[in-house]
């Protein structure tokens, strides 16, 4: 084992803010999510005037292998795209059946989950909330507050990998959006299309 490596037999996380003092996160701004919101005006209108942070996550280089437990913390921001709430791609599992524990640290919101089958999930983040996100389910967070972060702290097993194109190409099934002041699940109006064709 490295220097590196030992050094990373403990990582540092803050609580509330979940960001790590020792490892610099991977950061998404609106600009990476073409397609991927309901609303193209507004998002692109979002991305013209300054192209906001969405959310940031940690890959601390956990070796892609069986008996290793890849881990880290999410950091959802709060925001809208029109109406529908600020969120993270979303993936599959590469190997679909790999489950995944999230631990919400602060903030509130929603992980929603869909298996390829077509059953879906939607459950509530809430500091001190662990969620199981099954294997074969993906998986996306969702900020509903209008102020805070949602930070949830993340472990899956090493080799799981990440399939991020078919939802980029598909999207999920339900959305998330704002209605009279709360957070409402709808259908997906553009489920199943390719969204660069819609925009
Ligand atoms: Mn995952």
């Amino acid at each position: 084992m490295n220097d590196e490596q030992m050094r990373l037999l403990s990582t540092p996380f803050d609580l509330v803010t979940g960001l790590s003092s020792k490892v610099d996160p991977i950061r998404r701004q609106l600009s990476a999510m073409s397609g991927m919101y309901a609303d193209a005006e507004a998002f692109a209108d979002m991305v013209a005037a300054g192209d906001p942070l969405v959310y940031e996550f940690y890959d601390l280089g956990v070796p892609a292998d069986a008996g290793e437990i890849a881990f880290g913390t999410s950091i959802t921001y709060p925001g809208k795209v029109g109406n529908e709430y600020f969120m993270t791609k979303g993936h599959f599992h590469s190997i679909l059946e790999t489950a995944e524990v999230y631990y919400c640290l602060s903030g509130e919101g929603r992980m929603m989950m869909e298996n390829p089958e077509g059953d879906w999930k939607s459950c509530e983040m809430t500091a001190g909330a662990a969620v199981y996100v099954p294997a074969r389910y993906a998986h996306r967070s969702i900020n509903t507050s209008n102020d805070q972060p949602l930070v949830t702290f993340f472990a899956f097993r090493g080799d799981a990998g990440h399939d991020y194109g078919t939802i980029e190409d598909k999207g999920f099934r339900n959305l998330v959006v704002e209605r009279d002041g709360r957070p409402v699940v709808i259908s997906n109006p553009k489920w199943g299309s390719d969204p660069e064709d819609t925009q």
